[in-house]
């Protein structure tokens, strides 16, 4: 298996793609201007103590003082009971907490808004993908939405282990399942990454920031610790130079696997990866055997719909839908990624006779589904043949990434039809002309519209002018969507 990352950077986003033998498997992109503040870290200097709002400005280096108060310069619970009896902290007056002029390490909490500062909080965390990094804390703790307790166990046994004086960690809940090597990796990059903002802090003169929360391109490489990657390719000079830096400090295996992308055709061209990521926003996914998937994404569920191709002789038919149900299989795996798909899965395979058959569709299922980083859990066959399953959410959807609802269905996903709309509007002149008082009328409507109302309902629409004793207009508007018109009196 050869797996290569793209990382293409432009000013106001980063896109990374993850190539499995040259087949587009994932895509993860991050826009600049929804990146914000949050979780930086800044040496901020306490430039004013509000004593009747029991809080505090604090200048970070930032056009705008962010706010502090009292209730943020608390500890975790998680900090363990030495620190616990400090909580008394919270019950203490600002003007004991921090005096003007006084130098303090804060954390963004809330992003500035309008007129007002960001929002801070004394009480720093460092996450990364399994873990949160607590300085200061000894303790670790574990998610609460992992609830198996032999997993929360495990999990905890490992982490300790590697739980140096510097702090402590909380295992996130994306650590259900993860294997020992993995979390261990987390702890010592998180062990790292804290020695390196302290180096910092104490260099520091002045306000200003220590520390930026990882943008895309590093998260995904400090993801990739311990991962078989075979190459990864940058098309930003500067971006790689960056990441060059970063790896050699963090994760020196990936730096010599790392190469600039200089190349003339743009870096998403290379295995189809634009032509994919289209493709990834379709309803309709073609199988090689003539077959395909149609795939609905709703609020409450994913729906995929699995359909032989063309007709099939019927001596073959037992065998043929099996293979495209094994074939599916393949398909399905790969769009759940590609298209981060998560939640409740209800998959439509064709019917199959044989048990046989529905057992090792399952296992093909099972089998395809192994490579994906995401948590899935397969139910089986329900009592209806329809195959459930889960995939973890982790970040949203490509669809919800990328699309709007569409505007003009409403994300209904299907469009009133031309004579629907045409009849639509001989009710609307009726109506119109029994309320008021014109002279004539004119229908704006879309070209497909107009065009039907002068031929295929030139009778309708001539029927109606004698009805009524008036001549109506048809004027097209090629801006209008084939469910919107007007009807104006003159
Ligand atoms: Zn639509």
């Amino acid at each position: 298996m050869s797996v290569e990352l793209l990382i293409n950077v432009t000013p106001s986003e980063t896109r990374v793609a993850l190539v499995e033998n040259g087949v587009l498997q994932e895509v993860h992109l991050e826009r600049e201007r929804n990146r914000g503040i949050v979780g930086n870290i800044y040496l901020g200097k306490v430039s004013r103590v509000l004593p009747g709002m029991q809080a505090a400005f604090v200048n970070i280096g930032m056009e705008k003082a962010a706010f502090l108060h009292a209730s943020d310069i608390i500890f975790h619970e998680e900090y363990g009971e030495e620190i616990a009896e400090q909580r008394s902290l919270q019950t203490r007056d600002i003007r004991d907490l921090v005096r003007e002029g006084q130098y303090i390490l804060v954390q963004v909490v809330k992003d500035p808004l309008g007129t007002k500062g960001a929002r801070l909080t004394t009480d720093i965390t460092l996450p990364s993908r399994y873990l949160v990094f607590m300085p200061d804390s000894s303790h670790v703790g574990v998610s609460q939405r992992i609830e198996d307790e032999a997993e929360r166990e495990r999990l905890k046994g490992i982490v300790e282990q590697y739980c140096s004086d510097q702090g402590g960690f909380i295992i996130r809940t994306a650590a259900e399942g993860v294997g020992e090597d993995e979390l261990k990796q987390d702890t010592i990059f998180l062990s790292k990454l804290w020695a390196k903002l302290v180096k910092k802090k104490k260099k520091t003169r002045k306000e200003g920031i220590i520390y930026q929360d990882l943008n895309l391109a590093y998260r995904i490489l400090r993801d990739f610790v311990g991962a078989e990657l075979e190459q990864i390719r940058i098309d930003s000079k500067l971006t790689y130079q960056q990441l060059h830096a970063f790896t050699e400090e963090f994760v020196p295996e990936l730096t010599e696997r790392m190469s600039y992308y200089p190349g003339e055709r743009p870096i998403f061209d290379l295995f189809n990866v634009e032509t994919e990521i289209q493709k990834a926003l379709e309803r309709k996914v073609e199988l090689k055997s003539g077959g395909y998937l149609i795939i609905d994404q709703t609020e409450a569920m994913t729906t995929i719909d699995v359909n032989t191709g063309a007709f099939v002789g019927h001596r073959a038919l037992e065998e043929t839908i099996f293979n495209t149900n094994i074939e599916a299989t393949q398909a399905i795996a790969r769009q759940l990624r590609l298209r981060n798909l998560g939640g409740i899965i209800i998959i439509d395979f064709i019917d199959m006779q044989s048990e046989d058959h529905r057992r090792r569709v399952l296992n093909g299922l099972e089998l395809a589904l192994h490579r994906d980083r995401a948590k899935t859990n397969i139910n089986g066959f329900s009592a209806l043949g329809l195959v459930e399953m889960t995939r973890k959410r982790t970040r949203e959807s490509l669809e919800h990434i990328l699309c709007d609802e569409c505007v003009v269905c409403k994300g209904r996903g299907s469009l009133k039809t031309v004579e629907t709309v045409c009849f639509e509007i001989l009710r609307e002149i009726v109506r119109v002309n029994r309320a008021y008082d014109a002279d004539k009328f004119v229908v704006y409507s879309a070209p497909s519209v107009s065009e039907a109302l002068l031929n295929d309902e030139f009778h309708s629409l001539g029927e109606l002018e004698l009805f009524i004793g008036k001549q109506i207009k048809v004027q097209s508007e090629s801006l209008y969507t084939q469910e919107q018109f007007d009807v104006v009196m003159m």
